[in-house]
């Protein structure tokens, strides 16, 4: 018979294990950590302060106001702002080169531009300065008893596999989560993965001689481009991180592209501003992965009161709206939030209030997500759409309290839940297509039919 595992303890003292130290799992490391509690945390791969990060390539992500508040709670954000790039606004090049523009936000709003690997690096040291935090590399969890509470794991470069008890444990090993897959062969588990049709491709648009950001360095550069896009987000060294979003079949497609004189032809046709920036796009194209885009879902999160998954274990998104890794944020400010409000000794308590309280949330977001694909690909290409962005500014500007737009709330508002920002977004979008049919040039807005429209509509007496 196996061994009983101690007789588990409640206090903010009782040692904590972690699987994965990604973005999500280092930071939770940390907010562990100042509890109080010893964490022990295992990580599949090597340590990417030793190996050099993901393979020497810049990857950068766009990190918002729930993701600020996620690294503020543990007293990083500054430190971690310093090496972040705002960017308050989209650029939008068409197949001429032409640019249009659209804020974020209001003025000084912006999202930042923060790289993967420094990000996570940051977060590793911060969480090993804890003298409570230890983390382990190279070790993959290959099977979960969760009944008898033991980890199976493996010792990646040796290959020996050794056995690990733990008293509760957190899931946060990412989109094909380990400790999601023994949750799921319990009962009434539910699960889905929808991915799309879609591959994506990193690419690189290069510094200029001295350095020097060769596109404005401040935005987020999109090149929509009707069923696919690329984006740019720029690096502190001045170069941009781009990603092409990409059919994998059809005429424009992976498949479509088998040779680096059909990559240079579609480039050339499709992208004609960026390819001078881009000397290495052939090279790039056929040795970078191409990576595949999944929605996953799944409930309950918890086993009894051990095993909770959180970060993309639990919620793994699409990523046009930039909102991944701020979910995950988002999941440790509310995790410590319930344990401030029920202390450990109700853990119980606290993994069913969180399971409860962010699925509807991270459900909106994966559903907002994949909205957002078809507006970053499509309709910023569309003069109306952006005609009809414009008056929503005015509207937003007019009655400050009343309308503020869905993009602001999902990334400018962490005290709006993504569910309330997805439920109002779509009540406004409504309105909107009530309205614009009242509206052919920016200047409409003031006139006085369209303005007891929006009177009426916002009930203003
Ligand atoms: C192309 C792309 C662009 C994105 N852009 C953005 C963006 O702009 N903004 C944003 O907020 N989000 C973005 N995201 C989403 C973001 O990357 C994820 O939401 C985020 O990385 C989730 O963090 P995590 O710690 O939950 O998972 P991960 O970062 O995947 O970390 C999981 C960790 O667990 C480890 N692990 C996995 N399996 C095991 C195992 N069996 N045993 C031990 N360890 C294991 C992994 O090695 C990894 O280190 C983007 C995603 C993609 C694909």
């Amino acid at each position: 018979m196996e061994p009983m595992p101690d007789a588990i303890s409640t206090d903010a003292a009782e040692p904590l294990v972690i699987m994965g130290a990604g973005l999500v799992g280092s930071l939770l490391a940390l907010y562990l950590a100042r509890r109080g509690h010893p964490v022990q945390v295992f990580e599949r791969l090597p340590d990417p302060r030793q190996q050099g990060l993901l393979g020497g390539r810049s990857i950068n992500l766009a990190l918002s106001d729930r993701g600020w508040r996620g690294l503020a709670g543990v007293g990083v954000a500054e430190d971690i702002r310093q090496v972040g790039i705002p960017m308050y606004r989209r650029v939008m090049h068409d197949g001429q080169g032409n640019l249009t523009f659209q804020p974020y936000g209001q003025e000084n709003q912006a999202i930042y531009s923060i790289n993967r690997g420094s990000l996570n690096c940051t977060l590793l040291d911060l969480a090993e300065k804890e003298p409570q935090v230890q983390i382990t590399f190279g070790q993959k969890l290959m099977q979960l008893d969760l009944p008898g509470r033991r980890l199976h794991l493996q010792d990646v470069a040796s290959g020996h596999e050794h056995d690990v008890a733990y008293e509760r444990l957190f899931g946060a090993d990412g989109a094909f989560s380990a400790v999601r897959a023994a949750l799921q062969r319990t009962d009434r588990t539910d699960y889905s993965q929808q991915y799309l049709e879609y591959g994506y491709k990193e690419l690189t648009i290069a510094a200029g001689p001295a350095g020097e950001w060769q596109l404005e360095k401040n935005a987020l550069h999109i090149w929509p481009r009707g069923n696919f896009l690329m984006i740019a987000l720029p690096n502190l060294d001045g170069s941009f991180n781009a990603t092409l979003f990409f059919p994998y079949e059809g005429d424009k497609s992976f498949a479509a592209l088998q040779t680096p004189a059909d990559v240079a032809s579609f480039f050339a046709a499709t992208f004609p501003d960026a390819v001078p920036l881009m000397p290495q796009v052939t090279e790039e194209f056929f040795d970078h992965p191409t990576g595949s885009l999944v929605t996953i879902r799944c409930f309950p999160w918890a086993y009894r009161d051990t095993v909770l998954l959180l970060g993309d274990a639990a919620h793994a998104i699409v990523p046009f709206y930039g909102q991944g890794m701020n979910a995950g944020f988002e999941d440790c400010t509310v995790l410590n939030q319930l344990l401030e409000q029920h202390g450990e000794a109700n853990w119980d308590r606290v993994m069913d209030e969180f399971e409860h309280q962010r699925k509807p949330n991270t459900d909106a977001m994966a559903d907002l997500a994949l909205y957002n694909f078809v507006e970053m690909r499509d309709r910023v290409a569309d003069p109306r759409f952006l005609l009809q962005k414009k008056i929503e500014g005015k509207i937003s500007a007019q009655y400050p309290g009343q309308w503020v737009p869905l993009y602001s709330r999902v990334t400018f508002s962490p005290d709006t839940s993504y569910a309330e920002a997805w439920a109002a977004g779509q009540r406004q979008e409504a309105i909107m297509q009530r309205l614009m049919p009242h509206i052919q040039v920016e200047a409409d807005y003031e006139a006085p039919e369209v303005q007891a429209l929006v009177n009426k509509e916002l009930s203003v007496k």
